[in-house]
């Protein structure tokens, strides 16, 4: 990668960690009373995991959360403090590693347990569990069919020293759909599940069930720790839900690239792959050098907008792996002027929303996608920016 962190890049993904910080003490006020957990999976959701959780971490953020335990162990081999907790294993997963690590880790059935116990008792160390349960997400978790089950062995475990079930918890499958029958019903559900496991003796340092949408719009839903993702990137989890800035939330990435060539092309001509686009009648063309490689939907393809120049432009023909093309309308920027495709939208660009909206698809897949090939660069932070 170019060290010099003046030279113009291709593109790049502008993470505004000021605005992440800002979003986190937003947010910790949407939910004063409870715990929060900072969601950094999936690469803090493409705005790169350790930066992020740093910035978290400032803002007040006492719980990192990440899916793979891998994503887990990296946020503590990187130094970061606190409790970590991780919630999608596999069996021969390394519970290990994770209780070395002091990880709070998930488990969802009784093949889990049984892992972290082996674990737990070859090492001679106690492994820090959360039960999670399925109250109507349908995915993972233990169903209430299951759970006295699960509950007992776990209790079990805990007195043979094994284990230490330090959290009880479950995630919604509609919170971002105000009014959704199933929200009501999950919260019952998780608490007769809470309830039950607590009447057999398990005492949860954290009950946790909200996600984005419960965090903001959802207080019954709080609880001893909230775990927002999507918002804290100053994303709303849903046009239903509200606008970022009804929250006090604001975008934390822009999506940059400079053109790699402007020309003057005459009418007729056909434009990318497949010919989709042909222009009208004497124009000029931009090349904007990102394609889905680099993580721009391949159903952006004539369809989604950017800004260039102070004026919003569309995707004209197919997005190609690595490239794609704008009908500049005669306009004539040079090579080496900026495109923005996406960012907090103040400044006339679009949203990831809107690309969302454009590729048929939701923000957090916009922002999540974007590859490894276009570095993120930190603004917003004293010192300047840098580069990983
Ligand atoms: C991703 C995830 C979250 C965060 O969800 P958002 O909708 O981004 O707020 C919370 N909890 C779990 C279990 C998750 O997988």
């Amino acid at each position: 990668m170019n060290e010099n962190v003046t030279a113009p890049l291709r593109a790049r993904a502008e993470i505004d960690l000021a605005a992440l910080k800002a979003n986190v003490r937003a947010l910790r006020a949407h939910a004063p009373g409870a715990a929060f957990m900072a969601v950094v999976k999936a690469d803090a959701y493409g705005h790169g995991m350790l930066p992020v959780a740093r910035a978290a971490k400032e803002a007040g953020a006492e719980w990192l959360g990440a899916a793979t335990a891998e994503e887990a162990l990296e946020l503590r081999a990187a130094g970061l403090p606190g409790r970590i907790m991780c919630w999608l294993w596999v069996p021969g997963g390394p519970w290990r590693e994770g209780i070395e690590a002091d990880l709070d880790m998930s488990v969802s059935g009784m093949w889990a347990l049984r892992e972290v116990v082996d674990a737990a008792r070859a090492m001679g160390r106690v492994a820090r569990i959360q039960l999670k349960a399925d109250t109507g997400l349908g995915r993972n978790g233990c169903l209430p069919g299951d759970w006295p089950e699960l509950v007992r062995e776990a209790l079990k475990a805990q007195r043979a020293g094994f284990v230490n079930v330090t959290g009880l918890w479950s995630h919604f499958a509609c919170a971002d759909e105000p009014g959704h029958p199933s929200i009501a019903a999950q919260l019952t559900g998780f608490r007769e599940m809470v309830g039950y496991a607590e009447g057999e003796g398990v005492t949860p340092e954290v009950r946790h069930i909200a996600n984005s949408p419960g965090t903001l719009t959802l207080p019954e839903t709080h609880f001893d720790l909230v775990r927002p993702g999507i918002a804290m990137y100053g994303i709303s989890p849903s046009a239903e839900v509200g606008a970022p800035g009804d929250f006090g939330l604001r975008p934390v990435m822009t999506l940059k690239a400079n053109l790699a060539l402007v020309k003057h092309a005459p009418g007729g001509l056909g434009v990318s792959y497949g010919h989709h686009y042909v222009t009208p009648g004497e124009t000029t063309l931009g090349l904007v050098p990102l394609g889905y490689a680099d993580g721009i939907p391949r159903h952006a393809s004539g369809t989604a907008p950017l800004l260039i120049g102070g004026k919003r432009r569309t995707i004209a023909g197919r997005v190609a792996m690595d490239q794609f093309v704008v009908d500049l309308g005669g306009d004539e920027p040079t090579a080496g002027d900026e495109a923005v495709l996406f960012g907090p939208g103040d400044g006339g660009e679009p949203t990831a929303e809107d690309w969302a909206v454009a590729s048929g698809t939701i923000a957090y897949e916009i922002v999540t996608r974007i590859g490894s090939r276009v570095p993120r660069v930190y603004v917003g932070e004293e010192g300047g920016s840098t580069r990983a």
